[in-house]
């Protein structure tokens, strides 16, 4: 009999996943187990630079550390739900958290250079409830943990190689500045000169808006890039879109936003989604091209993906080219980018949403 309850412990005893183990975490790690600390620094190249999650291929481990690594962790990136392939190449990914949640990963290619993005997402939905957001429809339901986060990197890189992807955005679902302590040690992990070795100039912010968690972005000294989803130029237009506006205003947000391009010294990108009637006018143009005046700053204007249910309207591609073409001579730099994955729904949250996230997912 105590042979039976003995097995039952061990067959029902889980492993800790040690995927979002920073390095000095597993540097303690190593000394828990009555190791040397450096041990540490090698577990961190085998798992995040060299994409090794079987303890036993550690050759540089004795045998009896192997074995111990590999009765107690794992190394375990979320399981993968659905994929969808669009007819321009680019690719969605549905993962299943471990409580059944459903989070999304887009990658981009871009044809004609070796430029691959990947947009992940840092929390399952979103509070800040934009009003053409299909993950704003939705709601909040948690923030990712860094692990998961940085679980939409590592699947990539383990499905399809070193050169899966060359850029990361945190633009797919939910507000990265919202879960702020996890998506800075999720940048960490990829920039990490033993890890993931990712440029900072290749990972980027989007925020909506957060003007307290932008300031402290820039003195965190991580100076990667930032993004800013704009939609609209001016206070009273971003309200009716973006609630967050009215908590943080409009003027606040470009102060600490031009001061984060002078503490970094980074171009900042605006992203301007255009809707039919609502902020494709000369006067949109205008105040636009007045808010960023000054700044180093890159403007990326996009069509709206239509979301089924929301009442927003798309924006034919002459009027798109004629307000990239009015504002061209206003700004520093400004691209009209093509809509990626229109046939696969690969606007941030809408394969999720399909997946009813009030609900969890049955699998
Ligand atoms: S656009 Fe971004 S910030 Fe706004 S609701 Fe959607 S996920 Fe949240």
């Amino acid at each position: 009999m105590r042979k039976f309850l003995i097995h039952l412990h061990l067959t029902i005893m889980t492993k800790i996943n040690l995927l979002g183990y920073t390095l000095s975490e597993l540097e303690q790690l190593m000394i828990d187990m009555g190791e040397k600390k450096f041990r540490g620094g090698q577990l961190f190249k085998w798992l995040y630079r060299d994409h090794q999650t079987e303890f036993e291929l550690m050759t540089d481990f004795s045998k009896e550390l192997r074995k111990k690594l590999d009765d107690k962790f794992e190394f375990k990136t979320p399981d993968l739900l659905q994929t969808q392939v669009s007819e321009d190449g680019t690719q969605k990914f549905l993962f299943n958290l471990a409580d059944n949640l459903p989070v999304e990963t887009v990658l981009i290619p871009d044809f004609g250079s070796e430029r691959k993005t990947v947009c992940i997402s840092s929390q399952v939905g979103c509070a800040v409830g934009c009003k053409f957001c299909a993950t704003g429809q939705m709601g909040y339901k948690r923030d990712l943990t860094a692990g998961e986060i940085i679980g939409q990197l590592v699947y990539l890189r383990e499905e399809f190689g070193l050169d899966s992807f060359s850029n990361v955005v945190m633009m797919g679902m939910g507000e990265p500045l919202a879960n702020y302590d996890n998506v800075v040690k999720a940048v960490e992990l990829m920039i990490a000169p033993t890890g993931m070795m990712l440029s900072r100039k290749k990972v980027t912010i989007s925020t909506s808006g957060y003007s307290p968690k932008i300031k402290k972005l820039a003195d965190s000294g991580l100076n990667i890039c930032l993004a800013i989803s704009l939609h609209a130029a001016t206070q009273e237009k971003r309200e009716k879109i973006m609630p967050i506006a009215e908590t943080f205003k409009l003027d606040k947000m470009m102060q600490t936003v031009r001061y984060y391009a002078d503490k970094t010294r980074t171009q900042v990108m605006f992203e301007y989604i255009i809707f039919e009637d609502f902020n494709d006018k000369m006067e949109d143009v205008l105040a636009l091209a007045k808010l960023v005046r000054g700044l180093s700053c890159k403007i990326n204007l996009l069509a709206y993906n239509k979301v089924e249910g929301l009442d927003y309207k798309r924006p034919s591609d002459e009027k798109m080219h004629w307000f990239g073409g009015q504002l061209a001579p206003r700004v520093p730099v400004v691209t009209v980018r093509k809509s990626r994955g229109r046939d696969i729904d690969a606007a941030c949250g809408q394969l999720a949403a399909k997946q009813k996230l009030g609900s969890k997912i049955d699998v």
